[in-house]
């Protein structure tokens, strides 16, 4: 394939509503992006960014903030953009304008926006406030950035769960020849509009997934092409990928201009916690054989950006942290790159097979921390819902102290040594992810992981250690009179 097909931007999102790194680890990861032959970063700060005035509650410098993660101050969040320029990556913010607003519509100021009342994700764009919400929080995004810096801005819009189900929206909807759509094309309009009036130099990008099922030309209608770049995601692999000449054809008609999201991690399992390599892999297979099929009806295909899911929404758990995925981006830019793309990359020289075991990636000990967990997970299922547990202690045996003290006394000895491991693993973790994540993060992925393990092990024990106290004691079942 000639790689002006694939496109010059190569940009890696970083997912900040999960997880986000300390700047002493973005220093690190930065120059390594660079090498690895990315262009740019898509930075996706959702509660993590500063935010001033009165929207200060969304980004955790206020005192009342429920912020989960860890906020960076307006100094660290600027350092970010410096380490960015000083590596030459480029950086796209990506600020989310309808759905996934969770972390705005959480807080009582803004819950009167939600489109239903009980369900936080999306916003309602028929209340008034909705869009001068939404212009404050990319007014004070983009002023973060020095002006010849942004090129682009992401203004997300993907899965807008719950939209026309408000009585203004239902009524709007029922107005118009085109339905819900109106709804969301409006709102996305008024916002690449006000973008193009506030700043002509820089270009909108969005996700594709509402436009997908958009008639051509309701598109072409609400001039969709001049005002938005579709980022067109699909993070399946190669057996389940299905977007499909249909898909090409319309959007080419319609955006000459559009680029393509896959993803290295966060796409396989909602608490997924090493990436399936294979599968991201095979999901960039997939896109290069889909650009090699339909590249040619695109006027111009602008860039790939290979996202890194922290968490599925803002309230789910967290899924594969960043550095322990750092072998899949690897080999996720080898496969990209595999095509002859970018020959000057350090990857194409590399062996992506050797990494995990050079240690070359910042943040490894995380990695062979949670495959030690994850061992030891398996050992912790194999006890706990295992045979022994479920024939001699479980709840109605202990409940009736009734069990075979024989049968369960190897049990002791065996969490007895899941526990001993379990407690060496949690300091070597807390250690190692305290020199990359804020303490929240830390407190968070011991809280979901160990943690529960531990609980329940614990219990096991006690249970174990009760039922054999009971001795001869152990009472046998009444027999019905
Ligand atoms: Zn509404």
């Amino acid at each position: 394939m000639d790689p002006l097909t694939l496109g010059s931007h190569r940009l890696i999102h970083l997912d900040l509503k999960g997880a986000p790194p300390k700047i002493s680890y973005i220093e690190k990861l930065f120059p390594i992006l660079r090498d690895w032959g990315a262009t740019g970063i898509l930075l996706e700060w959702e509660d993590t960014f500063p935010y001033m005035k009165d929207l200060k509650p969304l980004g955790g410098l206020s005192e009342s903030s429920f912020a989960t993660g860890a906020p960076y101050t307006f100094v660290e969040a600027r350092q970010i953009l410096d380490i960015a320029a000083e590596c030459g990556l480029s950086v796209i913010p990506l600020v989310q304008t309808l759905g996934h607003m969770e972390f705005v519509l959480k807080y009582p100021e803004w819950s009167g926006l939600r489109e239903l009342e009980n369900f936080p994700s999306s916003m309602c764009p028929s209340q008034p406030e909705a869009l001068p919400l939404v212009r404050n929080m990319l007014r004070q995004v983009i002023a973060l950035h020095r002006p010849s810096e942004l090129q682009y801005i992401h203004i997300g819009a993907d899965e807008v769960w719950h939209m026309g189900l408000c009585v203004n929206c239902s009524r709007r909807a029922s107005e118009s020849k085109y339905g819900k759509a109106v709804l969301f094309l409006e709102h996305i309009t008024a916002i690449a509009r006000f973008l193009k009036e506030t700043h002509p130099h820089i270009k909108v990008i969005m996700w594709d997934d509402m436009l997908r099922n958009l008639e051509t030309n309701i598109l072409q209608e609400y001039e969709m092409g001049s005002l938005v770049e579709p980022m067109v995601w699909h993070y399946n692999a190669r057996e389940h990928f299905q977007l499909g000449p249909p898909l090409w054809d319309k959007f080419s008609c319609v955006f000459p201009r559009i680029w393509a999201a896959s993803a290295f991690k966060g796409a396989t399992g909602s608490c997924q916690l090493l990436p399936v390599i294979k599968h991201h892999v095979s999901n960039h297979e997939a896109w290069l054989s889909e650009i090699e099929q339909h590249g040619s009806k695109i006027q111009k295909f602008v860039g790939i950006a290979f996202t890194g899911w922290s968490r599925y929404d803002h309230y789910a758990t967290l899924c594969e942290l960043l550095p322990v995925s750092l072998p899949s981006l690897m080999a996720c830019l080898k496969v990209w790159f595999g095509n002859g793309h970018y020959h000057g990359s350090s990857l194409v020289r590399r062996n992506h097979s050797t990494l995990m075991q050079e240690t070359e990636f910042p943040g490894w000990q995380i990695f062979g921390g949670v495959t030690a967990f994850l061992n030891i997970r398996d050992r912790y299922r194999f006890i706990a819902f295992g045979d022994q547990v479920q024939t001699w202690l479980n709840p109605w045996q202990v409940q009736n102290r009734y069990t075979n003290p024989m049968q369960i006394q190897s049990l002791i000895p065996n969490v007895n040594e899941l526990l001993n491991e379990l407690h060496s693993l949690e300091l070597y973790m807390r250690n190692n992810l305290d020199q990359i994540f804020f303490k929240s993060t830390v407190d968070e992925w011991i809280g979901s992981n160990i943690s529960p393990i531990k609980c329940h092990l614990q219990q096991i024990k006690s249970d174990t250690e009760f039922q054999l106290s009971l001795g001869c004691c152990i009472k046998g079942i009444k027999k019905l009179q």
